[in-house]
């Protein structure tokens, strides 16, 4: 017999006319997507399938944008994600020992007299740190994974209200040269930049004296607080479509207990568009985004969760691609007409290059 939590956690409900679930859903174990997967699903077509294993074949053809300069370029861009891991710790961080002590954080009173001056605050905070949207939205359990990608179970403090969800412009140019090893500076910068903001913003709601948590990828699923926290709507790529960018922004999330205003779903007709468009899926080189003319119940279990009507992507051949690729793709991204407002649908690499070394001059 579920429990409550479990029942509250299975009804149908509706967040925008876009994004339905059914009885089918249950919260999301990230041990079970394409890069937990290749770790431990001896079963799995990607396991031990790891994203860099062709580079040194795909570099010693030396084809623009597939150079050793351009995988350098990638690599080096993942820099601050991948060794600043305190950028996503739940605790206060520690100051090293030879910096003057900060005074110990005094909450700051909220009421209904300052709520909403405090919301813009932190929505201003929040671009000051690097965010290109910020919108603000209830916790919903409903999104936290049940364990992580190592397999380790989530379990979030107590008192948890709401999630500012954040989207982070990355690299027009760098994007355009999808799928080559350049774009993947757009990716890796994207994650950098993310590990900054939510650290900071993290640090600035602790001296206030609340509760903050900040996520990249981990913890919950992005895109679905997002689409709540009105930044845009669901894809046929799969992806968060914002308005301003397309789906051309990285997302990140912190939660928290300090009391803000929340924003509304937005619907700018994106699933009618989708409809009709199919751009995306047409780009894909491994056809792993869906044709179909309705979004639907369908999906690819276990790599990604059941229950949410939508077009489903294939996550495990598009993965497979990122393999034989040498990098990420972004092709998906860059073939949407809501990206092409201010990017171009393709650079290529010399292009790229020719452009970064005139823009330093
Ligand atoms: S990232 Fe590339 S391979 Fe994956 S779905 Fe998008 S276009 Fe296809
Ligand atoms: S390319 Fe077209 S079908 Fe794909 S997400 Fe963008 S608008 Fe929708």
């Amino acid at each position: 017999m579920p429990n409550k939590s479990q029942q509250q956690k299975k009804q149908k409900f509706s967040v925008s006319p876009d994004f339905t679930l059914n009885e089918e859903f249950e919260p999301f174990n990230e041990h079970y997507n394409v890069f937990g997967r290749i770790m431990w699903d001896k079963e799995y077509m990607n396991y031990h399938k790891f994203m860099y294993d062709k580079v040194p074949l795909i570099i010693s053809d030396g084809i623009p944008g597939y150079r050793e300069i351009d995988h350098a370029l990638a690599i080096a861009s993942w820099t601050v994600h991948d060794y600043f891991r305190s950028a996503f710790s739940w605790e206060k961080l520690n100051k090293p020992a030879n910096v003057m002590k900060i005074p110990e954080p005094k909450q700051y009173p909220i009421d209904e007299s300052n709520i909403q001056e405090v919301t813009q605050y932190v929505k201003a905070i929040a671009k000051l740190f690097g965010a290109s949207l910020v919108g603000i939205t209830a916790f919903d359990p409903r999104w936290v994974y049940t364990e992580d990608r190592v397999g380790t179970p989530i379990e979030l403090p107590e008192g948890l209200t709401n999630v500012i969800a954040i989207a982070i412009e990355m690299d027009a140019d760098a994007i355009s040269t999808s799928p080559s090893m350049t774009q993947g500076f757009a990716n890796g910068l994207g994650y950098s930049n993310m590990a900054a903001l939510v650290a900071s913003l993290a640090e600035f709601i602790r001296k206030l004296g609340y509760q903050a948590i900040p996520s990249g990828n981990d913890t919950a699923l992005s895109i679905p607080i997002a689409i709540q926290a009105g930044l845009g709507q669901l894809g046929r790529n799969g992806l968060l479509v914002t308005r301003q960018f397309g789906s051309r922004v990285r997302l990140c999330k912190v939660f928290t207990d300090m009391p803000l205003l929340h924003d509304e779903p937005v619907d700018f007709g994106l699933t009618d568009y989708c409809r009709r468009c199919k751009r995306c899926a047409e780009a894909c080189e491994v056809d792993a985004i869906s044709f179909d003319e309705e979004p639907s119940f369908k999906s690819y279990p276990p790599s990604q969760n059941k229950g949410i009507l939508r077009w489903t992507i294939k996550a495990d051949l598009c993965y497979q691609f990122w393999v034989d690729n040498g990098g990420e793709c972004s092709t998906c991204i860059t073939s949407c007409p809501f990206n092409m407002r201010t990017a171009q649908r393709y650079l290529e690499p010399e292009k790229f290059w020719e452009k970064k070394l005139e823009d330093k001059e």
